[in-house]
This record gives structure tokens, C-alpha cells and sequence, in this order.
């Protein structure tokens, strides 16, 4: 098997586009692109006499960890597709208008299908919980960028084989949310759980500290009280006491600040911090219908969109034209407007 610090020295001089040749086993002469001259590079420390100017590629030389910084953050961010779709489903409009809960008197009546990418954003973000112990957790979310929804369905896929770096059709992207948009949305929706888990371990920490605490004052009140025998009898005694008086006051400084300690070390702090980053793009089929009434109503809007989501076959939840939030049932007012049950257009 290859060495992996030579494997690690040309996957990542081909990532950043330099070049890297092999002058002898161990010794490499590497052209990275922001530099003029050649580096050579050594990987055997006995191999830098015979090339002096050379620097010493190993674990723990600051050259490794200058390279394995810039591989990590390149590869914060990733583009994929998954679109080994099938996209003319049997009997889509029958499927719709299943999934759809439609008044009676209405119908969607399909006037255009196509086919667009919709891009999907994961962000992982990185947990490090500070209390007793370090702890550190990831915590993945999935935000379909058309509709700025989390999804959870794609874990299952990201080990897959179906992922790709290159797209398989031609159509367009759909229209997506500004990506910071997106990263507010996801941020919001792991601090919650983040949140959620701190104050479970908050709990946690108070109920140890309130155990170690008892224990720790039992420890002192012992030692102290041995003390003030010790002082009793050398009172009796008619012995110098200054002393053993000092010891108390050490104690009980002592005491105050083991426990200041404890409580401070039971509080949980949390640090969030985004670590990867990765956008997949799967087609979803666009439905552009006009919604009718049996009675010739005017309907408001004119038009709608649907989606169907390939990947799972299902429909997606369509947004409410009124009150914009997803539903899978629409209603009628006597205006001819279009509502989910959600909500009450006035006009
Ligand atoms: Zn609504």
C-alpha cells in the first residue's frame, strides 16, 4: 500500500492544480501555482542531506500542517447532482391530484410540465459543548432551496453511488433562496436543537454538581471538625492554638474556592460553528396550472405551481397564494380566492 503522506502530497498538489514530480523514492520536486520556483520536497529525513534546500514533509512539520489547513478548507464546500431520476412518471396529474385536497367545485388544470434542478444546501455545523468535558457533536440539516424547507430524506443518498460531479440533463435551475438566507434558516433550526440538547445537559450538570457539592462540604465539615477537636485539647492543654487556626482559615478559604470551581465547571457553554457545506442538485418536475371552476368563478391566482418530487415520488406541499405557508389542501372564498385551511383571506 502507498505510503499515505506521499498519497496525501500528490491528491493535494493535483487538487490545488500545481505539479508534482517523483525524482527518487521519497523525494519530489512540487510546483505549486502560486509560486515561480519548484519546492523540493522530502518525505525521508535522511534524505535531506543529500538535498539541503529541500523541506521535510512529516507528520508534525509545519509544511504537513500548512497543507492539511488548506485541504480542509477547500474542502468545505461541494457541488453534486442526483439526478438519475426517472422524470415521466405514470399518471402524474391522477397522482397530484390524490395528494392534493382540491374544493369540489375546482380542478388544476395542467398547462405546462418541465423538468428544472433544484438545489439542495446541507450544512453541517459543528457542536462543541464546554462543561466538565469537551464534548463535540455534528449536527446535519437539509434545506431544499426552492422552497427554503428542511428536508430529510437525503441522508440515505450522501453514501450512495447515485451522487455525481457532473449533470446528466441540460434543463435549468430553478430559482433558489440567497444562500446566507438559507444559512439563517439552517442556523436557526440546529441552534433549537442545540439548544435543547445544552439544557439536557445543563440538568445533568446541576444535578452532579449538587452531588459533588454535598460530598465536598461533607469532606471540609470532617477536616474542620478534627481541627477544632485538635484546638479544644490544645486549649485544654493550655497550648499555643495560632497555628492550627491558620489551618481552619486555609481550609475554609480552600473550600470556597474548590466550590466556586465546581459550579463553574457544571455550566454548559455551546460553540456552533458551520464546517461543511454541501449543495446537491436533483430535478424536480414543475406543474404550471391554472386553476378552474366548474361554475366559470374567477379564481384568484390565475395560476399556480406545483412540484413533484422524482426522488421520493410525491408531491410537494404547495404554498398557500395566500398566506404563503405549505399546505396539501386549498379552499375557495366567495371572492374566488384561493386559500389553504390555515387561513382567511378578507378580500
Ligand atoms: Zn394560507
Amino acid at each position: 500500500m502507498a505510503d499515505p503522506l506521499e498519497q496525501f502530497l500528490t491528491e493535494y498538489v493535483d487538487a490545488v492544480g500545481g505539479l508534482v514530480e517523483q525524482l527518487e523514492p521519497q523525494v519530489y520536486d512540487v510546483l505549486l501555482p502560486d509560486v515561480a520556483i519548484p519546492q523540493r520536497i522530502v518525505l525521508d529525513p535522511d534524505a535531506l542531506p543529500e538535498h539541503p534546500s529541500a523541506q521535510l514533509l512529516t507528520f508534525g512539520s509545519t509544511l504537513l500542517d500548512d497543507w492539511l489547513a488548506h485541504a480542509r478548507a477547500r474542502g468545505q464546500i461541494g457541488w453534486m447532482f442526483l439526478d438519475d431520476v426517472h422524470l415521466t412518471p405514470h399518471a402524474l396529474a391522477q397522482r397530484i391530484t390524490r395528494e392534493i385536497t382540491l374544493p369540489e367545485q375546482i380542478t388544476l388544470r395542467i398547462e405546462n410540465t418541465r423538468p428544472l434542478y433544484v438545489t439542495h444546501s446541507i450544512f453541517w455545523f459543528e457542536a462543541t459543548f464546554f462543561g466538565e468535558e469537551k464534548e463535540q457533536a455534528l449536527y446535519p440539516l437539509a434545506l431544499d432551496r426552492y422552497y427554503n424547507r428542511q428536508v430529510r430524506y437525503l441522508d440515505e443518498w450522501l453514501e450512495g453511488e447515485r451522487l455525481a460531479e457532473t449533470r446528466r440533463w441540460a434543463f435549468a435551475d430553478a430559482p433558489a433562496v440567497p444562500l446566507a438566507q438559507a444559512y439563517l434558516a439552517a442556523r436557526d433550526a440546529v441552534t433549537r436543537t442545540v439548544r435543547a440538547e445544552a439544557h439536557a445537559r445543563q440538568q445533568d450538570a446541576h444535578t452532579r454538581l449538587a452531588l459533588q457539592t454535598e460530598r465536598m462540604k461533607r469532606y471540609y465539615a470532617d477536616v474542620r471538625a478534627e481541627l477544632e477537636e485538635r484546638i479544644a485539647k490544645a486549649q485544654a492543654r493550655g497550648d499555643e492554638v495560632t497555628s492550627l487556626r491558620a489551618r481552619v482559615e486555609t481550609l475554609n478559604r480552600e473550600e470556597r474556592v474548590r466550590l466556586e470551581e465546581l459550579a463553574r465547571r457544571a455550566q454548559v457553554r455551546v460553540e456552533l460553528q458551520l464546517v461543511n457545506l454541501l449543495h446537491i442538485k436533483i430535478p424536480r418536475l414543475f406543474l404550471y396550472t391554472r386553476p378552474v371552476a366548474k361554475q366559470s368563478q374567477v379564481l384568484r391566482p390565475a395560476s399556480l405551481t406545483l412540484t413533484w418530487d422524482p426522488l421520493i415520488e410525491k408531491t410537494d406541499a404547495l404554498v398557500c397564494p395566500n398566506c404563503q405557508r405549505p399546505t396539501f389542501a386549498l379552499r375557495v372564498n366567495r371572492h374566488g380566492v384561493l386559500h389553504c385551511p390555515e387561513c382567511e383571506p378578507t378580500r
